[in-house]
């Protein structure tokens, strides 16, 4: 399926470096942009769909690099189903797993936590809930886990691994798994700050600088932050991902991304939201947190877009996050809600207020074009301005 996107107001790139691609279009072929800028009368006549964009901003869709998968379209930590089609509604289009730690009676054993990453991965590999694309299986580091376990992992497709929910004695104790973890090809992830669930031991910039994962999750806190010394720290020894989460402490999120402005290490500097946990089922956390950062700091709109959505594809090698040919297409529309006080999306942003999301596209598909269930209602209007598919895409 061949899918234009006509009459943009403004194209937000997904690179934080250079935020803005020029045009006012974006075509798309299968699951692939195709171009983004100018496209030809031909091109957008031979589409199969033209969707009007009514001069709205297009974004790269949403990257949330924290998400407490288990099994299904489901969290058993707050007893809800549907909440990743839902988050689908707050502009999110890949959810990553931050380790399948909520599975009721999840195994601590080496087989245990072995055959869980497994399990989540396969059973995210080819299912989309509501057209997102998941990535799951995140194994948990307990102590036992030799090298060839993670090779054995790796080889079988299970990409990621995570600290701060194993039975070990001390944090340290996590510095030879994460290096083996490391060796084997998986990308490290680390809990940090105080405890979270029972399980969960404090984290602090010491034990990170020593085990050096690839990235610090929710190194503003998970809920709890770790001491405001150690941010620089981690920032200036080490070049880990620096995760700011919404479920978390908003004071040191922004003295994070100052922080990584002031030290040129803004490319490390990632949004997630940390959800569901305790804090909740928040599909629209990656809305507020954008519109946190960029309504507390001096920093412009778009570049908490870039950091949740190209900078988060950067780091876990992803093929989406940049609204740029060749890239997946993983598209979003967004307005200035309506009823504010701002026109544009980045202005509301800028204001404080959410944006109002008008379209999802993932995989090339519209998801649903006209309004979210979830965000106030656009002040423009996307539409389907001309189809041969036999579908309406109203969500
Ligand atoms: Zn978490």
């Amino acid at each position: 399926m061949k899918v234009a996107i006509v009459n943009l107001g403004r194209i937000v790139s997904g690179d934080w470096r250079n935020p803005f691609a020029g045009g006012d279009a974006i075509l798309v072929d299968g699951d692939r942009i195709a171009s983004v800028g100018t496209v030809s009368s031909q091109a957008v006549n031979a589409a199969d769909v033209v969707i009007d964009a009514g001069g709205m901003t297009a974004m790269p869709g949403l990257i949330d690099s924290h998400v407490h998968i288990t099994f299904g379209d489901y969290t058993p930590r707050q007893n809800t189903v549907g909440y990743l089609e839902s988050y689908v509604h707050g502009g999110v289009t890949t959810a990553i797993s931050a380790s399948e730690v909520h599975v009721p009676g999840r195994p601590r054993d080496v087989e245990g936590v072995k055959a869980l990453a497994l399990a989540a991965q396969r059973c995210f590999a080819e299912w989309r809930p509501g057209g997102m694309r998941v990535i799951a299986g995140s194994v948990i580091l307990e102590p036992g886990l030799q090298l060839s376990d993670f090779r054995e992992l790796a080889q079988k497709g299970v990409r990621l691994a995570k600290a701060g929910f194993g039975a070990v004695k001390s944090s340290y104790d996590y510095v030879p798994l994460v290096a083996d973890a490391k060796a084997a090809g998986l990308l490290t992830t680390c809990h940090t700050g105080g405890s979270s669930i029972p399980g969960s031991g404090a984290i602090t910039g010491d034990h990170l600088l020593k085990m050096h994962p690839h990235v610090s999750f929710h190194i503003n806190g998970g809920p709890t932050a770790m001491p405001d010394a150690d941010f620089e720290r981690v920032i200036l020894e080490s070049d880990m991902a620096l995760q700011v989460c919404t479920a978390g402490n908003l004071r040191t999120t922004l003295l994070c991304a100052r922080l990584a402005e002031r030290h040129g290490a803004f490319d490390r500097f990632i949004i997630a939201t940390d959800t569901p946990t305790g804090s909740g089922v928040m599909p629209l956390g990656m809305l507020y947190t954008i519109a946190h950062l960029a309504s507390l700091t001096e920093m412009p709109p778009e570049r908490f877009i870039c950091a949740a959505t190209g900078s988060n594809a950067r780091v876990y090698g992803l093929d989406s996050g940049y609204l740029l040919a060749g890239k997946a297409a993983d598209i979003v529309l967004i307005d200035a809600p309506d009823g504010g006080t701002q026109t544009t999306a980045l202005d509301a942003i800028k204001n404080g207020d959410i944006a109002a999301i008008g379209m999802v596209m993932t995989a090339g598909v519209p998801r649903f074009v006209g309004r979210s269930r979830n965000t106030p209602g656009t002040t423009r209007k996307a539409r389907v301005a001309s189809s041969r598919v036999i579908r309406d895409f109203a969500g």
